[in-house]
């Protein structure tokens, strides 16, 4: 029997799957090419040559005991020197390979963060929409998510939204950015915003308030903006990060934790997420991918492949008619949905083998999300599917 904590999401996940066997089956019926599935986010672009190349350099040069073996909970010495040194150079910091933790992806990250400072019942905030596996994160350790309803306007954060929905039970902020799933980028003058409602909440509450910044998708950004690397900005600043996305690793779960000098008891606090990373029974990140991630912490996104397939979809469908977010940056579009009821819209578009995911899921109803890391061939060849979709709905 399983626990009453788990049903729901059982019953939530065979959506999710139902969603994913569907897309398969059509794949079967009508051949790869005619479904045109932006369903997931899963990386089209395969790792940078360097990855293939350091394993294999890697297994051939390197002690198989130190390949293969466990190491400090935190992660190799010489890998978190690697990154922080990429950082520093990067952002103008001032970390060392004690302020880092490897894990298992930003999945992990946000987890360990989230182990390490929730009490039951403290409360963390996030923006609609956002990525729904948050709510799950924090009922993990017996939290509770507060969600600060959406600005339609341009999906940027209501920081007086945030500050009005902050009570002395808020122990975090997680922002995402670049956006899951809007594809929306956030600027410095948006992140001082939210750096200055939460010191000024910090004074009014005597409290400490995290702000968790998850960031997958840091480097994949198409437009003129800088995403500000945010321990800049707020001494309490835990950063999630991960190579799912930008070194298109996802099945490798591999990512890390910064915890700045800055924050509130530092020191203990990576004392405790470390074990916290241990005692989540991953123990550590896996050791073959942190010593890759030593030898590529230079290596590249393939950013011109995003951008091409978001212009495209962008144009196409805004041509069509539907009204569209223009993709900023990680792989996502974010488009109106044509009728209130965006789930509709989701099964109405599946007549035309097109496959997206409902805004609700994000808790962002009204709207649906195309995930563009896919072919450019299957950006190009939707359009006219779109087209006809569009008809449906006079556009
Ligand atoms: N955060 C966001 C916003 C994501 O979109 C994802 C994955 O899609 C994750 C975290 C989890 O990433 P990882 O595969 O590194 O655990």
């Amino acid at each position: 029997m399983i626990s009453k904590k788990m049903e729901p999401l059982v019953k939530n996940s065979s959506v999710i799957r139902a969603m994913f066997e569907e897309g398969a089956k059509m794949k079967a019926r009508y051949g790869e090419d005619k479904v045109f599935d932006f369903s997931l986010g899963n990386p089209n672009v395969p790792a940078p040559d360097e990855v293939r190349e350091a394993i294999m350099a890697i297994l051939e040069n390197e002690n198989p005991l130190k390949v293969h073996g466990y190491m400090n909970n935190a992660g190799f010495e010489g890998t978190r020197t690697a990154i922080a040194n990429h950082l520093n150079k990067l952002h103008k910091t001032k970390f060392s390979a004690k302020n880092l933790i490897m894990v298992v992806g930003a999945g992990s990250a946000l987890n360990v963060s989230l182990k390490t400072m929730l009490d039951p019942g403290d409360e963390v905030l996030t923006f609609a929409p956002y990525f729904v596996e948050y709510g799950n994160y924090v009922a993990n350790y017996d939290g509770k998510l507060v969600v600060v309803p959406p600005n339609e306007e341009d999906f940027m954060p209501d920081v007086q939204k945030m500050k009005d929905a902050i009570t002395p039970r808020t122990k975090a902020v997680i922002i995402n950015n670049p956006h899951n799933p809007t594809g929306v980028v956030y600027e410095e003058d948006v992140i001082k915003e939210i750096a200055a409602a939460l010191s000024e909440k910090q004074r009014e509450f005597k409290t400490v308030i995290y702000l968790i910044v998850d960031e997958p998708y840091r480097e994949l950004v198409y437009v003129d903006k800088t995403v500000p690397y945010v321990t800049k900005y707020y001494d309490n600043t835990i950063v999630a990060y991960s190579y799912s996305k930008s070194l298109s690793l996802p099945g490798e779960r591999i990512g890390y934790i910064v915890i700045p000098d800055e924050a509130d008891k530092s020191e203990e606090f990576i004392a405790a997420a470390t074990i916290a990373n241990r005692v989540s029974g991953c123990v550590n990140a896996p050791s073959l991918m942190q010593l890759v991630i030593e030898r590529c912490v230079d290596a590249e996104a393939d950013i011109e492949f995003y951008r091409r397939n978001g212009e495209i979809l962008y144009k196409g469908l805004t041509e069509a008619g539907f009204e569209c977010l223009k993709p900023e940056g990680a792989f996502y579009l974010w488009m109106k949905s044509p009728v209130a009821d965006d789930k509709k819209f989701v099964e109405e578009a599946k007549k035309y083998n097109i496959l997206m995911v409902p805004g609700s899921s994000f808790a962002g109803p009204g709207y649906v999300r195309l995930a563009y890391c896919v072919s450019k061939e299957t950006c190009q060849n939707s359009i006219e599917k779109f087209k006809e979709l569009a008809k449906e709905y006079n556009l």
